[in-house]
């Protein structure tokens, strides 16, 4: 009944398959960032993903393993954010049809990318429809595979993929800071350095406003929440994945925190000294390695830098008003 845990295996069949489509993206090191923590940090930039995140990697992994009746019908994703850019942009490389659902009030950027990769945008009502039975009406309907954004086997071993890289670049770690949303790039993560480094500390970052996964992890059950109000939009998420949840409650990763102002003051080092642009999301593990530096000083510590994907502006707007985002 229950579906089989993804292994490491799978982590290494993902890793074959994106190879020569995602990048392996740069480890980068900032002396300003070590000095000033007491910490070596190693960085893992998937804000230079593909499409500008990690998700690419799942989305990408699962696509490549459709049968050709679910190529040919093509496939169906909810998401406004990265999770349909990564899905439009791996169904455009394969040839699949790309159906994407989204809230009608859905960022005009947004919208814009997906269509760019060649997805074809379906708009609901947030407030008066339901996107999953939309969803679900067009898997029925017209045959599509519906690709989840974290709650998935083969999701899951894509996003460890990233991990797996960065252990292979760096060695074992003594810690690794990976942002934590629905749970596909932690559990992915868990079967990396279950193999790879296995005495490295895993720490899952939540936005403050919303540690669903902290009180899941705690009470042993899945803990809903309503929707948190953070600018950690790749993390705004009511409830962490099934799957994710039996991977992450057999590894138990400490779960930790970061609060809005804490992603801020990260994506601002990222801008100083590294001159990366990195999404509020992107910005929990240093956010939280920050806060944790003083326990893990001198030690070598990583820190998936999950995405890049701001509107400028927004950015501008972010790092102009660094206690009142
Ligand atoms: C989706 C996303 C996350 C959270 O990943 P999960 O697999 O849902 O835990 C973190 N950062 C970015 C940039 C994302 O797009």
């Amino acid at each position: 009944m229950t579906t089989p845990l993804p292994t490491f295996e799978d982590v290494s069949e993902a890793a074959a398959r994106i190879s020569g489509h995602a990048h392996r993206t740069p480890v980068l090191r900032s002396r300003m960032i070590d000095r000033e923590l007491g910490v070596q940090v190693l960085f893992k930039c998937e804000n230079l993903q593909r499409m500008g995140a990690f998700k690419f990697r799942g989305a990408f992994n699962a696509l490549s393993r459709f049968t050709p009746e679910q190529r040919r019908a093509g496939v169906v994703a909810y998401s406004s954010g990265n999770h349909a850019q990564a899905v439009a942009l791996s169904a455009r490389i394969l040839g699949i049809p790309a159906t994407i659902v989204m809230p009608r009030d859905a960022p005009a950027v947004k919208v814009a990318a997906t269509q760019g990769y060649g997805g074809r945008v379906v708009t609901y009502d947030r407030y008066g429809e339901d996107r999953e039975a939309i969803g679900a009406a067009l898997v029925e309907r017209h045959g599509l595979t519906l690709v989840p954004p974290y709650d998935h086997p083969d999701v899951v071993a894509g996003q460890g993929t990233a991990a797996m890289e960065l252990f292979e670049e760096t060695g074992p770690l003594d810690a690794l800071f990976v942002p934590l949303g629905g749970g596909g790039l932690l559990s992915g993560t868990v079967l990396a350095a279950g193999a790879l480094a296995p005495g490295c500390r895993l720490y899952g970052v939540e936005p403050a406003a919303g540690n669903d996964a902290q009180q899941s992890l705690r009470e042993g059950r899945i803990v809903h929440i309503p929707t948190p109000h953070t600018i950690a939009d790749g993390a705004q998420v009511t409830h962490i994945g099934a799957l994710n949840f039996r991977i992450l409650r057999a590894a138990a990763p400490e779960v930790v925190t970061a609060e809005d102002a804490g992603l801020v003051e990260a994506m601002r080092m990222f801008a100083m000294y590294m001159k990366l642009i990195v999404e509020p999301t992107g910005c929990l593990g240093l956010a939280a390695l920050r806060t944790h530096a003083e326990a893990l000083h001198g030690r070598r510590v990583g820190v998936l830098v999950s995405g890049g994907n701001i509107d400028p502006a927004r950015f501008a707007e972010l790092l102009a008003a660094p206690t009142a985002p």
